[in-house]
């Protein structure tokens, strides 16, 4: 082997942890993936509509890696679900058309998916449509359907990403923001973050709705990022009639519309808006009227019906990172020796993570002159941590029977047990937030209500912090701080240290 290139990936989003994989997998990098927050997938990756895109929505002409990228990514995907026990719903997609004009565009979309490689793209008329999806609209006159198309859970995705590429070797740095790209002679020389100085001999920026601001750091520059807010309601797991399909509209010049669809968890959930932002607004997540009522009104002309309104358990809103020239951002920066940009990942970003990766890595190779090795011992493989609720009766009894936490339930809701959320903390869960997004405790129709004080109890137990420590997402999100009257108590009974016994719970 050549010289070992040591090589920082900032963002661990769905983008970075992709390129963190692909790297992983080669003896010739030294590879150290940098998160500002507290745990990996808290950026753009976590609050999106999570769909694999077929690859029919952008014009190659107009945006080439968009196109190219997207039709690649979900053939991609198709292998990565199955290495990494990733929850998703090869269930298609359905682009819905209501009159002569909406037809044309479906006949676009498909001359375009064909000329992108997106393959068993099909026009159909009303019959069949009603076939594919009895809930869809009665006044849609004709769809495209798009079979490859698939409904993933993107944060299930960047958690099982970074878990496989950490288990080959990739070094994780949480909690740790790059403050400066430190660039001696034209070179990359290292990043100065608030944690440490790490040298290195690439940068690579995949920092989502940030990542002009790193470009600028590192004296590359050129664009600009704006957010572009989407927001969605989530409906309970029990809330009818759902869909089968992913449901679209006919797509506008800045959105692919509000969709319709089912999650890899069974909720229906219904959204996003494309509300454009000012640039200094990238953490404005939250709800508005308007935006809501944009997604209700959408999403009710795409079915025939909607559940009840009080069947409705959340709204969130995402942020889309918008590059000021459209299409993303993927480049060797010749202006600096080992900037690599993975940036202006707007969608169909999430679908795209996989092939941009790969291009990354060819990029690599062609810059630094390498034909890498393969790592001995790569694991291919990584699994998610086992549902109790989706274990049979058999397996239940067999699982309390080895560990007896399977037969405490935590979030009555959403079932899950005390194992569960200790086998959480153990694969690097350090907040609720941390637990939640890996267990889907606090993610029922009580969110949290009921169970989150539990949660923070184990979590508290498990890493040996008071109580009043646990954070909801990391520093200055303490669940202690404010009118948490319980936690208070809790804490003086057990003077500053969180109660160990599980039984208590
Ligand atoms: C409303 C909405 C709907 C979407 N729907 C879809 C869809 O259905 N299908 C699809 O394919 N795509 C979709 N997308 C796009 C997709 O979500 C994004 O393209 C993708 O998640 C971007 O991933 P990323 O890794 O580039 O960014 P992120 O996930 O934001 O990751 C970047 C990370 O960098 C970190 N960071 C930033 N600055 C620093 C710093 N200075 N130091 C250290 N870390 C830093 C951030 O904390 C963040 O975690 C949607 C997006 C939105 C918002």
């Amino acid at each position: 082997m050549g010289r070992l290139i040591r090589v920082a990936i900032i963002g661990a989003g769905v983008v970075g942890a992709s390129i963190a994989r692909v790297l992983s997998m080669f003896e010739d990098f030294e590879v150290h993936l940098i998160e500002r927050e507290a745990d990996v997938g808290w950026g753009v990756s976590k609050a999106n509509t999570g769909i694999i895109h077929a690859g029919y929505d952008d014009e190659p002409s107009l945006f080439p890696l968009r196109a190219k990228l997207c039709a690649e990514g979900n053939r991609i995907w198709h292998e990565w679900v199955k290495d990494l026990d990733i929850p998703i719903r090869w269930c298609g997609s359905l682009v819905l058309a209501f009159n002569s004009e909406e037809e044309k565009i479906l006949e676009e979309l498909l001359d375009r998916g064909i000329r992108n490689g997106a393959p068993s793209l099909e026009i159909i008329d009303h019959e069949k449509l009603k076939m594919l999806e009895p809930n869809s609209s009665e006044k849609a006159t004709s769809a495209l359907w798009a079979p490859t198309a698939g409904q993933i859970s993107p944060w299930d995705a960047v958690i099982a990403l970074v878990e496989n590429s950490v288990t080959n070797g990739v070094k994780l740095h949480l909690s740790t923001e790059v403050k400066e790209v430190k660039v001696v002679g034209g070179q990359i020389s290292g990043l100065e973050t608030n944690e440490f100085f790490l040298k290195v001999d690439c940068v690579i920026n995949a920092a989502g709705l940030y990542a002009d601001k790193i470009s600028e750091m590192a004296g590359v520059g050129g664009y600009h990022i704006k957010p572009r807010k989407g927001e969605y309601l989530i409906f309970d797991k029990d809330a009818e009639p759902k869909v089968n399909r992913i449901i679209f509209p006919t797509p506008t010049p800045i959105s692919k519309g509000v969709v319709v669809t089912t999650t890899t968890d069974g909720n229906l959930m219904i959204g996003p808006s494309a509300q454009d932002l000012p640039e200094n607004l990238r953490e404005d997540k939250s709800n508005t009227y308007d935006g809501l009522k944009i997604v209700w009104e959408s999403a009710s002309n795409l079915v025939n019906k909607l559940p009840p309104r009080n069947k409705v358990i959340r709204f969130f809103a995402g942020l889309r990172p918008e590059p000021s020239g459209g299409d993303f951002i993927i480049r060797d920066c010749n202006e600096v020796f080992g900037f690599i940009e993975a940036s202006g990942m707007r969608s169909p970003g999430l679908t795209s993570a996989p092939a941009v990766a790969r291009m990354i890595l060819d990029s690599l190779k062609v810059k630094f002159d390498l034909n890498p090795k393969p790592k001995a011992g790569w694991k291919r493989y990584r699994r998610r941590i086992k549902r109790f609720s989706e274990m049979t009766f058999e397996e239940r009894s067999k699982a309390m029977n080895e560990n007896p936490r399977y037969g405490r339930i935590i979030c009555v809701d959403e079932l899950v047990t005390e194992a569960e959320i200790v086998e959480a903390i153990r694969r690097g869960a350090t907040t609720i937030d941390g637990v939640k997004f890996r267990t889907r405790a606090c993610m029922g129709a009580c969110q949290g209500s009921s169970c989150m004080y539990k949660v923070a109890v184990i979590l508290a137990r498990e890493l040996n912090v008071p109580l009043w420590m646990v954070s909801l997402r990391g520093p200055g999100t303490e669940i202690g701080i404010g009118d948490v009257k319980a936690l208070f108590i809790e804490k003086n009974k057990s003077k500053g240290k969180a109660k160990i016994d599980g039984e208590k719970l």
